[in-house]
């Protein structure tokens, strides 16, 4: 048996933001981020709509980047005493991740991180409310996804919350907001929705209801994206609707080990952060190699370079017309190739030989290993974290 989960609402469109109106509730609580919805009036706007609706609403407001433990535990007492049946919450990842864990310990007060850490241990939800996510970045896709990441910095440890009942409820996907993203988010992101739609593509766990969606994600994102980083305004609309299938795709058909390595690669080096989307997109051209020793993952790398319209007459021609193509894009949005190009050389071979062995490790370790169509041992591990280092193709 498996099992295919989705918001049961999604309004999109420009403008779908106004749909608040016409939610039903008595108290809403709206969780956002550390000020550009409030700079750029979303905020204000929501809090209106929702008051329209005729509900009492209040506000939590400056969750972090990452989120940590203790930004939840606070927002799920605030919820507790307000007692809200509608949660909104609105902004870039974090937020919305954040009220996802909020919403959990506000209806279930008796948890602990330990309790929900494993995959599918979140108990039922919506005994006390409903989840709205707004998303403002075109590429996380947390506003229909089962995924929610927080992070103990005490411990050092970050929980990938992964179950179906944190997937919203309703989501509102308003290009509207997304326009506020700076082109370089744009760039990031959108090589991270593409990332996500690729690897749910070949995942071990891809399904005749995920596939149509991630190939369609795809299809949008080679259509979309380099107009949509010239500034294009319909090509951002149909990229923020394109990582949105592209979650739809990954929230059920899981991910690989791009998002491995680049989970374990973007806080470990001394000078600095690597961003997601720009991680999957440096490592997602060694990632394909790979994979592709793998009869049925090349079959379907094939798949994905014939339906965007590459050309090749064998199957190793798609491939390596489909790995050629997420270069040029790389180029187009100034993305390094490599991480030794990553910002100036911010990372040192020094450096990375260093760690080479420990972050191998801990990427083998990673939730979103399993469901990769080849399961890399530790030999194989380093070997594409030096391709993904150095920018030469992987040897194994
Ligand atoms: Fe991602």
């Amino acid at each position: 048996m498996a099992r295919f989960t989705l918001p049961r609402d999604i309004y999109f469109g420009r403008g779908s933001l106004e749909e608040l109106k016409n939610l039903k509730g008595k108290k809403a609580v709206v969780v956002v981020g550390g000020g550009s919805m409030k700079r750029f009036g979303f905020l204000d706007k929501t809090v209106g709509y929702l008051e329209e609706a005729g509900m009492e609403v209040e506000l939590i407001e400056n969750v972090e980047p990452d989120p940590s433990v203790e930004t939840v535990f606070k927002g799920a007492e605030a919820m507790r005493k307000f007692g809200p049946d509608v949660i909104v919450s609105i902004g870039g990842g974090s937020p919305i991740d954040a009220a996802k864990a909020m919403w959990v310990f506000y209806e279930h007060p008796e948890l602990t991180f330990d309790d929900i850490k494993d995959p599918f241990t979140i108990p039922a939800l919506r005994n006390k409310a409903i989840f709205v996510a707004i998303p403002s970045t075109s590429g996380t896709a947390t506003e229909v996804t089962a995924f929610s990441v927080i992070t103990d910095y005490e411990a050092g440890i970050k929980y990938p919350l992964a179950d179906y009942n944190i997937t919203p409820d309703i989501a509102i996907v308003d290009a509207n907001i997304a326009d506020t993203m700076p082109q370089t988010l744009v760039a990031h992101t959108g090589m991270d929705a593409l990332t996500h739609a690729v690897e749910a593509y070949v995942s071990t766990v891809a399904n005749d209801f995920t596939d149509p969606l991630a190939l369609k994600a795809i299809k949008m994102v080679y259509e979309y994206l380099y107009k949509s980083f010239d500034g294009d305004s319909l090509a951002k609309e149909k990229i923020h609707y394109a990582q949105c299938l592209a979650g739809m795709a990954f929230s059920n058909a899981l991910l690989g080990i791009v998002h491995s390595i680049a989970h374990k690669t973007g806080a470990v080096f001394d000078k600095g952060h690597i961003p997601h989307g720009c991680a999957n997109a440096m490592y997602l051209p060694q990632v394909i190699r790979f994979n592709s020793k793998d009869e049925r993952a090349a079959n379907r790398y094939a798949e994905i370079a014939k339906y965007v319209g590459l050309k090749g007459e064998s199957t190793e021609e798609l491939i390596n017309a489909l790995i050629k193509s997420v270069n040029d894009c790389n180029e187009y949005l100034s993305i390094p190739t490599c991480i030794k190009d990553y910002g100036n050389g911010m990372v040192s071979e020094e450096e990375f030989l260093a760690k080479v062995d420990e972050i191998a490790i801990n990427a083998i370790a990673d939730a979103c290993t399993g469901s990769n169509p080849r399961i890399p041992n530790q030999e194989e591990m380093v070997l594409i974290l030096k391709s993904c280092y150095y920018g030469t193709p992987c040897k194994c």
